[in-house]
């Protein structure tokens, strides 16, 4: 067996080894039995949703019950169900065509499981984000070893539970803790890692797994841009952008990052986001979530001081109530203020104001790829255009965030928003290897092409050529 785990921490080697030595003696798995997995896991994760909820909302300090159910616990279901309603479509060898040459021979494509694969989850959300992959390494045949965000910490507890009471541990593990953690679970000898956080470890990540020529899938972050028309209705585009911005109070990697408007519109527009944010969160109750931790709270502050010191007008609705930071607002921005050179990944929403749609573009191909683009306009063509000069991760027309929802689509970034995709078929090919395999027939034609050389060959070869 290759690559020698002895030099890393027990608590980091042991259950890998054991997962390792599991899939060399048992390394296949029947349709059946993954749906099997799939279903037991669906069933824990309905009977426990409250707990994943009451989880979340204390790792949080302030986690909408809701927004739990409708961001984690939802699209987990949804996923298991998809994902379990495709698995023999998806498992089934895909024929391919064979050259004339080659015929009678016939060729297909096997999706085989990869062996013991690794998923390293953020905080935001993190039911969702461990969970989701998990379902989908499962149901590729593999063993999956999951590490999730320190941040989380009673998130984490419950994950390792879930995962103890649905799999033996030689099939499904959780490991706790932070960076040193994260470093030397990224440094194991994985027949796949999926790394989902931000770009800054998504690099220490890629290299460690470099190291062991281990393939990454990253999901990472990055600054998504709202693009409006100057036709499109501002009170409909300010509704929508609302209910995508401040969902988690913003803490979404898909989260609109910032908007571009036309000129002169800007007002307006505060006016209106602000009004509907007023509407979903009139209190910052229990809809609305809080910062992560202190930390990312003091993050938050520290870039509306410093665009306010750069000279941004900063317009908040209500005060802040602990780690709640009502939705603001930014105007009159520039790429001196860190909001416009960092993801955001809070409720502070900065608004770019452009003259020429081209010069819109222009802004968001000057800056890394991004996860997600919105595009704002009722001109199918105009549309096409901005999708076809703009390259992001995923897009949406005339809303936000919704892509990622949609399990027939693929989910991924581009560039610094990442590598790779996942969610559906796409997840299923991800956490398989697409093996090509050329079945000979009995009688060959090749068996003629062979040496000692002479004219037939060259006559052959004359008209081939
Ligand atoms: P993070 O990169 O800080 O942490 C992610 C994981 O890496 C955690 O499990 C953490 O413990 C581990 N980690 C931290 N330091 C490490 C190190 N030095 N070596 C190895 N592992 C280490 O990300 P985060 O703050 O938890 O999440 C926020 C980021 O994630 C944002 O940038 C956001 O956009 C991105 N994100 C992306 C997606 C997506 O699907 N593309 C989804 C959610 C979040």
């Amino acid at each position: 067996m290759p690559d020698s785990t002895s030099d890393f921490p027990e608590s980091v080697r042991a259950p890998f080894d054991l997962m390792r030595q599991a899939w060399s003696e048992s390394p296949v798995s029947t349709a059946k039995e993954r749906k099997q997995s799939l279903t037991g896991l669906l069933k824990w994760v309905q009977a426990n949703e409250k707990r994943v909820a009451v989880a979340i909302d204390a790792d949080f300090g302030g986690r909408s019950h809701h927004e739990t159910r409708l961001a984690e616990v939802m699209i987990v279901v949804n996923g298991i169900k998809h994902t379990r309603s495709h698995l023999e479509e998806w498992m089934a060898p895909q024929r391919r065509e064979v050259w004339w040459m080659l015929e009678p021979a016939q060729g297909a494509v096997q999706r085989q499981p990869l062996g013991v694969v690794g998923v390293m989850a953020p905080w935001n959300y993190p039911f969702q984000l461990a969970v989701l992959p998990l379902v989908q390494a499962l149901a590729a045949g593999n063993r999956v070893l999951i590490k999730p965000s320190e941040l989380t910490p009673q998130t984490s507890d419950l994950l390792a539970e879930m995962c103890a009471a649905c799999f033996p541990p030689d099939q499904v593990s959780v490991i706790t803790g932070g960076p040193e953690v994260g470093a030397a679970f990224s440094s194991l000898p994985f027949d796949h890692l999926f790394f989902t956080g931000s770009t800054q470890v998504g690099r220490l990540v890629m290299q460690a797994a470099a190291k062991n020529l281990t393939p990454v899938t990253l999901e990472l972050g990055g600054k998504s841009p709202v693009l409006i028309h100057d036709s499109y209705p501002l009170e409909k585009a300010a509704g929508r952008i609302a209910t995508g911005k401040w969902l988690n109070a913003g803490q979404t990697c898909v989260a609109p990052d910032y908007v571009l408007l036309p000129k002169g519109k800007e007002q307006a527009f505060a006016d209106a986001i602000l009004a509907q944010a007023e509407k979903m969160y009139p209190t910052l109750g229990d809809d609305y979530t809080a910062i992560v931790s202190e930390r990312h709270h003091k993050r938050q502050l520290a870039l509306l001081e410093d665009a306010r010191a750069k000279g941004a007008t900063v317009i908040q609705k209500g005060e802040s109530k602990g780690r709640k930071i009502p939705p603001t607002v930014v105007l009159n921005v520039s790429d001196e203020m860190t909001l416009m050179q960092e993801e955001i990944f809070g409720p502070i929403l900065p608004i770019e104001v452009y003259e020429e749609l081209d010069q819109a573009i222009a802004r968001i191909n000057s800056r890394p790829r991004p996860l997600a683009l919105y595009y704002f306009d009722h001109r199918g063509k105009r549309a096409e255009s901005v999708l076809q000069r703009t390259v992001s991760g995923g897009a949406v027309i005339n809303d936000v965030v919704l892509h990622l929802a949609n399990e027939e689509l693929p989910f991924g970034g581009v560039g610094h928003s990442g590598i790779g995709s996942y969610h559906g078929l796409e997840g299923f090919q991800t956490f398989s290897h697409e093996k090509a395999v050329f079945y000979q027939s009995r009688f060959a034609l090749n068996g003629l092409f062979k040496p000692p050389y002479g004219s037939f060959i060259n006559f052959v070869l004359d008209r081939l050529i």
